[in-house]
């Protein structure tokens, strides 16, 4: 039996059936003709509900929902090959921390607050452009290995902290890498902008331990590409 839906439609409808759907091969169609039928459920008076997906065509819900769930299983997959460790430093770091950059470009035009010389400061910066907190450079937010970095306030790499958003911020090379983070300045920084609660919360998690699953990871993997997709975007379009 073949029922059509004259309108992408996304919800539920009831059905009164003499045996189960898959026996009487009853499938729920749009009227493109794409199968909009989900999974039945018996409501146990004879009458059976179908969750209707919208089709293709109905941009979203269901089809995109289908494909979100399809890429995260090839990713999971993928993450099997390797040791969780090993997993968080080639492809979930990496992808946090470029993501904390394009958030800090994307941004629109104005001030960011940073350390020049010791002393908070305010520097001008451009949508697309981060500023370095512990110097003031200002650079493009994908300027490459010796431009912006992503600044880790305390250096640890332990799990408990590896992803702590306010522990990061954008920091030009030569603070990050030949200052080795400028940590006096850093500090600074930490307590004027985000406060001594924050600094302290982070000493406090620096300590913990901390252990990630996979299927953790790979959400998280999936979040952070996700809002870096979003900051570029907001670049492009400005
Ligand atoms: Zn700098």
């Amino acid at each position: 039996m073949k029922v059509v839906v004259h309108r992408d439609t996304v919800g539920w409808i009831s059905t009164q059936l003499l045996g189960s759907p898959d026996t009487l091969f009853v499938e729920i169609e749009n009227d493109k003709g794409e199968s909009i039928s989900s999974s039945w459920t018996e409501r146990g008076d004879g009458y059976w509900e179908i969750e209707l997906d919208g089709g293709r065509s109905n941009d979203g819900n269901g089809a995109q929902a289908a494909k979100a769930a399809r890429h995260r299983q090839r990713l999971l997959d993928k993450a099997k090959e390797y040791q969780t460790s090993t997993y968080v430093r080639k492809f979930v770091a990496p992808i946090f921390q470029r993501m904390i950059r394009a958030e800090a470009g994307a941004e629109m035009c104005g001030t960011a607050v940073v350390i020049v010389d010791g002393e908070l400061d305010v520097v001008e910066r451009k949508r697309g452009q981060c500023a370095c907190v512990t110097c003031g450079a200002v650079k493009a937010w994908d300027s490459g290995i010796r431009g912006m970095h992503c600044g880790h306030f305390i250096a640890s790499r332990r799990n408990s902290i590896l992803f702590e958003e306010d522990n990061v911020a954008p920091q030009c090379s030569h603070c990050n890498y030949y200052g080795s983070g400028r940590a006096q300045e850093f500090r600074k920084w930490m307590l004027d902008v985000r406060g001594l609660a924050v600094v302290e919360r982070l000493e406090r998690l620096k300590t913990e331990s901390r252990q990630f699953c996979r299927d953790e990871l790979v959400d998280l993997r999936i979040g952070y590409a996700a809002r870096l997709k979003a900051a570029q975007q907001a670049m492009k379009g400005s």
